[in-house]
């Protein structure tokens, strides 16, 4: 019980609510605090809505913060330097889970995650066992705790916003998929993002399993490591841990070692195939056996590489969620066949545009580049058929027109939507309502 005791959310969005709700409900008292004039309110709680007050931080007897917070806001400098106990909405929820006895899956990288969390939910399910996906994606955890039942297995998303203040957090399964160049806005430089990635594996005990890749591709430099970590020390690209070759994948270090066959798997895309064997090697350390692991149950999650429309022989894919630049890469090279690829949207610090030039193969019939960054991309790129658009809408219908039998037509924008949308989701959905409208 949280009885009288003073708690601070900062930053209400849901999860931010979810935490005040169930704080509230838990006898605390409890003041929500957000920039936004127009946050949403919550029943029962204090609201200091447009701007911090730093005597608010320094009054609590716990902060909890939101992924949109950074570590570095100067009220929350001041309070850690208090000593006033600071936590992520997720570390509040997980510390509460693992004390009922709710084991956690969890999953960070910079791309992937909620592929991997979603398939690995799907894997537990169809072998038969309850699972919560949410964390980062969806759900947010906090709401688990007020749920009727707990389920067998608790699969949570991990951003590195959450590890800046990743409080008990301490999951029975942990992979770290992939590093790439993103967030620098709020980390500095990719070995702080690096460090905060691996702060997952701070607490584990050492019946737990730790998984991160080995190859310089996904693990630049080095930069994961398995830090100090109690837990078994797995590999997502060698043994012990796992090893694919095509679609024959191997285990090793687990309860239940030898091959996985990935064959029945229905995704589009390369590196599904990784997510998918991420998702295997969780699913097995986590206590499934490999004969109930059942790979052609896998379904896309919306907006990631998920095919939306189908029109004179034209497949549209909807990737809206590739807002960096592996994301793309991954999505344009992972998609086999002839295709047209839409880049574009609002432009992030130190993108570097021209990386996308290696996966313009002969598939890639056409770069259409829009919106805000597009003549920035268009400029870093070199293409027989390359031209530019002011709007994702104008993109579409560029597409349409140079749209032949069997193509496909793929947004992997490597880009945030910020330029013309709240976000990828509305940008995805966008997509899809103008393909079929360009094609009707
Ligand atoms: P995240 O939750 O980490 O943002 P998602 O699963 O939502 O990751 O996928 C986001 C985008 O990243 C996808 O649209 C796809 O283009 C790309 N992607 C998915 N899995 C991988 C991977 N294993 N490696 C590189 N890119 C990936």
């Amino acid at each position: 019980m949280l009885d009288g005791r003073r708690i601070l959310v900062a930053g209400m969005g849901r999860s931010g609510v979810s935490a005040a709700e169930y704080a509230l409900r838990q006898g605390a008292r409890v003041t929500v605090t957000d920039g936004r004039r127009d946050a949403p309110t919550v029943d029962g709680a204090t609201h200091r809505y447009g701007g911090f007050l730093t005597s608010d931080f320094l009054s609590s007897d716990l902060i909890i913060v939101s992924p949109g917070v950074p570590a570095s806001a100067p009220e929350l400098v001041k309070a850690k330097v208090q000593g006033i106990p600071i936590v992520s909405e997720l570390g509040f929820a997980a510390e509460r889970l693992q004390r009922s006895g709710v084991p956690i899956l969890a999953i960070t990288g910079t791309n992937g995650k909620s592929s991997v969390a979603w398939f690995a939910h799907q894997l537990l399910t169809a072998a038969g066992r309850q699972s919560f996906v949410g964390g980062n994606f969806g759900t947010p955890l906090t709401e688990l705790l007020s749920a009727d039942t707990q389920p067998d297995f608790a699969v949570v998303e991990v951003s590195s916003y959450q590890l800046e203040f990743p409080g008990a957090l301490s999951p029975n399964v942990a992979v770290c998929l992939n590093l790439a160049n993103d967030h620098l806005g709020r980390h500095k430089s990719i070995s702080n993002y690096a460090a905060h990635k691996t702060r997952l594996f701070e607490n584990m005990g050492d019946d737990g399993f730790a998984a991160i890749p080995a190859s310089p591709r996904l693990n630049p430099n080095g930069l994961l490591n398995h830090g100090a970590t109690s837990a078994q020390r797995m590999w997502l690209d060698q043994h012990p841990g796992i090893l694919r070759s095509g679609d024959q994948l191997m285990l090793s270090g687990t309860h239940d070692d030898g091959p996985v066959d990935l064959a029945p798997l229905k995704l589009l895309g390369a590196h599904n195939r990784d997510n998918a064997s991420a998702a295997v090697l969780i699913s097995v350390a986590a206590g499934v056996r490999r004969d109930d692991i059942h790979i052609g149950c896998l379904t896309a999650l919306p907006h990631r590489l998920e095919p939306v429309h189908m029109a004179h022989g034209v497949t549209w894919v909807n990737d809206s969620k590739a807002t960096n630049i592996d994301a793309a890469i991954a999505g344009i090279s992972g998609l086999e066949g002839a295709k047209i690829v839409l880049l574009g949207g609002a432009g992030k610090a130190g993108a570097e545009y021209n990386r996308l030039q290696s996966v313009l193969d002969k598939t890639v019939r056409w770069v259409i580049c829009f919106g805000h960054a597009g003549t920035e991309i268009a400029e870093a790129l070199s293409h027989a058929n390359l031209e530019c658009a002011a709007t994702l809408a104008d993109a579409v219908h560029a597409a349409a027109k140079h749209a032949q039998a069997t193509d496909h037509v793929l947004l992997s924008p490597a880009c945030a939507s910020f330029d013309e949308f709240s976000n990828f989701e509305e940008r995805g959905r966008t997509f899809t309502a103008l393909a079929q409208e360009a094609t009707a």
